[in-house]
């Protein structure tokens, strides 16, 4: 298709011109067409991968977005001879990168015949959030998301002193002050972000790892949870790709005496939330323990480096519940104690838990079986 001559002139907003790569990338963009950055979870089902194309349209909702494809080959997802991979579009979000109309769009992936690849967990979990049992319950989720920052040059934790160690833990978990903090400006970038692109962001929080940070996602219904929170990472990864800091996921990325990450996932049904809750959590609560191995297994790669028992955590063996108690695999506010409704926190998922995964199994194990 191409244009012929004419130039749509009132196509962009006026520009005056640009003489630095900064200035370039706050030009504007013809209001007629609308980039759409496709992410979808890559083979190591830990990281994302993300790639733009035009759309010469205005775009309000997922299905006015075809199906793209990329070269699995190349992300741990095909082989060489049958490489294509298609994209799947399912959720949009506002682009805080492009700005204007442009978009983010969470993708599943699929084989050429429609079958979800081994990597894509948003699609058993989709049937999950579809079954009118979970449905009628409108499971709602808040999922915390720690991460430590590390500096990209030394894989050391920013702020701390090279190859050694700062003051033991204590004054850093919600502190203000330079000899206490680091990396802030990265978490206040991101929490914007979020807020921006239009996801449920709950807060934030200084950890209790010096250069360790938490924000929440929620609450969320259904599969809106694995979504957002996938969104969440990618922006993340994004602004620290810009700050030249590494993101670390891992549930505990400093051996010894420091807290590991985690992605507590707070929890509610419509029962829970209703008068006389507290019974249904209780119930909720009585079938996790029975399946908890089953959750453990799904819950994160290297999570037995974190759930010790010590550092605010549960052992990995014993499932143990309990109100206020943050040594419990699930803990039960002291609001829902006495209100006698409302949530559930599970204590236990790593913070490089896929959220699709652990928010449907949830799902299955409280409402289906
Ligand atoms: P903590 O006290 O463990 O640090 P946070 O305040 O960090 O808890 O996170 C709690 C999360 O739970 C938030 O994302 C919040 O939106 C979410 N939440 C609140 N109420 C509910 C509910 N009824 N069901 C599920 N999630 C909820
Ligand atoms: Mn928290
Ligand atoms: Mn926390
Ligand atoms: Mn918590």
């Amino acid at each position: 298709m191409t244009k012929g001559n004419g130039i749509a002139m009132e196509d962009v907003k006026e520009h005056t011109g640009a003489t630095s790569v900064e200035e370039l990338l706050k030009m504007p963009t013809p209001l007629s067409s609308t980039v759409v950055e496709y992410i979808w979870i890559d083979g190591t089902m830990e990281n994302c991968r993300s790639k733009a194309r035009v759309v010469t349209k205005r775009v309000t909702s997922v299905d006015q977005l075809s199906k793209w494809n990329f070269d699995g080959s190349s992300t741990g997802q095909a082989g060489g001879e049958d490489s294509e991979v298609i994209l799947v579009p399912k959720a949009i979000y506002r682009d805080p990168f492009r700005g204007g109309q442009h978009l983010l769009c969470m993708c599943e992936c699929e084989d050429p015949f429609g079958n979800a690849l081994k990597t894509n967990s948003r699609r058993a979990a989709a049937k999950i959030f579809e079954d009118p049992k979970v449905k009628g319950e409108e499971p709602w989720y808040g999922i915390e998301q720690e991460y430590a920052l590390l500096d990209a040059k030394t894989n050391w934790p920013l702020g701390w002193p090279e190859q050694g160690f700062p003051g033991p833990q204590g004054p850093y978990y919600c502190a203000v002050g330079a000899n206490k903090i680091s990396g802030r400006e990265i978490c206040d970038a991101h929490f914007k972000a979020c807020l921006y692109a239009g996801l449920n962001i709950s807060g934030t929080n200084g950890e209790v790892m010096p250069s360790q940070w938490e924000y929440q996602i929620g609450p969320c219904t259904g599969i809106e949870s694995g979504d957002q929170m996938w969104i969440s990472r990618y922006l993340l990864e994004r602004i620290c790709e810009m700050a030249g800091v590494v993101v670390s996921l891992d549930p505990k990325p400093i051996p010894g005496d420091w807290n590991g990450s985690g992605a507590h996932t707070n929890y509610s049904t419509k029962s829970m939330r209703a008068d006389g809750g507290m019974a249904h959590i209780k119930k909720a609560i009585g079938k996790l323990e029975e399946k908890h191995m089953e959750h453990i297994k799904a819950y994160g790669e290297g999570n037995e480096r974190r759930l010790t028992g010590a550092h605010e955590t549960a052992s990995i063996d014993a499932f143990s519940w309990g109100v206020a108690n943050r040594g419990a695999s699930v803990r039960v506010g002291r609001d829902t104690e006495r209100d006698g409704k409302g949530y559930m926190e599970d204590r236990r998922p790593a913070s490089n838990m896929d959220p699709y995964v652990v928010t449907s199994l949830i799902a299955k194990t409280t409402i289906l079986s």
